[in-house]
């Protein structure tokens, strides 16, 4: 049995290595194992649980590649479909001198496009303690099916449904059109994981508050907003979380967790390394019985503690994948801090 199988996008990023050009301008590229979900079916992995991974590729060298990325870090590829209608997506990435990021995606459509809820193998899938998406797979009808089916599969069996939305401007056609299809994939999940950046986009509204207040009554029973180096802030059902957010008041079914100062040298792949260590130690939890709201704000503030810290980690090194932490090496860096 699975603890997560994660469905969605698989794609290979190259990513520009002439610091500060503009996409136009880059010459060397970096080639780099890619795709939100499957990053975190490999955290998972690395933090000591059993993943599998549902998508699509092409039948080309780059899908090779990525499902040899997979099986190296011992994700399960038995339901990574390969089709020959389409290329693997590809994304070129530049970092500007501002930080931002500047991508082009090949997906035209791509392989991940091409999943189709037919092809789910629903015993299989209700077999998992959890699944998590994204809404890239929410975005094309055939795959955006399949998600539905999965998550539905899932809650019909009690299992966990985590949901982080990883919002890529340029691969929508408009921020409404984003929005909509974000906001309904909510109901479908207990877990949602936002980044700071895409809060106002899916919300509405730039007060954390507000906004978890709107995504929980929509059936989530946990909203986690992450916030880069500032860590992440959480809300649980039934908070009451106070109408201006200045400092956290315990007792109220919602908390601030500062993150780790550490020097950053590359952050894509820290949210994916977060989202897994909250789905693991959720996970953990349930294992004790411990459903979601039975979870006492001093357990969120812990897990929500682990989770910034690999996301942390995976900041210190080069490479989504290959910075994402093992169980053993949080373990250490926590420890290492409380010194
Ligand atoms: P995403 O990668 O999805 O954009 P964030 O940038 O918010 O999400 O990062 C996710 C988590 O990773 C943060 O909540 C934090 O715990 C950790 N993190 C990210 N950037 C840093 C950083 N520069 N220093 C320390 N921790 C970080």
């Amino acid at each position: 049995m699975f603890d997560v199988i994660c469905l969605g996008e698989l794609l290979v990023d190259f990513v520009s290595e002439d610091s500060g050009a503009l996409l136009e301008h880059a010459v060397r590229f970096r080639r780099a194992p890619g795709g939100a979900p499957a990053n975190v079916a490999c955290g998972v992995v690395k933090l000591g649980g059993a993943a599998a991974f549902v998508g699509k590729v092409g039948d080309d060298p780059f899908g090779v590649f990525l499902r040899y990325t997979l099986d190296q870090v011992g994700v399960d590829t038995s339901h990574l479909l390969t089709t020959t209608v389409a290329r693997t997506t590809l994304v070129f990435v530049a970092v500007h001198r501002d930080g931002r990021k500047d991508m082009c995606f090949y997906r035209h459509p791509g392989a991940d496009m091409l999943l189709r809820p037919e092809e789910l193998d629903e015993a299989w899938l209700a077999d998992a303690r959890a699944l998590h998406f994204g809404s890239i797979s929410l975005m094309a009808p055939e795959p955006r099916a399949a998600t539905i089916k999965a998550a539905q599969i899932a809650r019909r069996r009690g299992a966990l449904v985590t949901f982080d939305p990883n919002y890529r401007a340029k691969l929508w056609k408009s921020e409404a059109e984003a929005r909509r299809v974000i906001v309904e994939g909510l109901p479908l999940a207990d877990v949602v994981k936002l980044a700071d950046d895409e809060f106002e986009l899916v919300t509405g509204t730039d007060d954390f508050a507000a906004g978890a207040r709107d995504i929980l009554a929509a059936g989530p029973r946990l909203v986690v907003v992450t916030r880069g180096a500032g860590g992440c802030t959480f809300f649980a059902a039934g908070c009451k979380p106070p109408d201006k957010i200045d400092h956290p008041v315990w007792g109220t079914g919602w908390g601030e967790v500062p993150g780790f100062g550490v020097e950053a040298i590359e952050t894509t792949g820290a949210g994916d390394a977060f989202m897994a260590s909250l789905i693991v130690d959720l996970l953990a939890e349930r294992s004790r019985g411990r459903e979601l709201v039975d979870l006492d704000e001093a357990t969120l503030q812990r897990i929500c503690t682990r989770a910034n810290a690999a996301g942390a980690l995976t900041c210190t090194r080069l490479g989504a994948i290959p910075g994402l932490p093992t169980r053993e090496e949080v373990d250490k860096f926590l420890t290492q801090m409380r010194e």
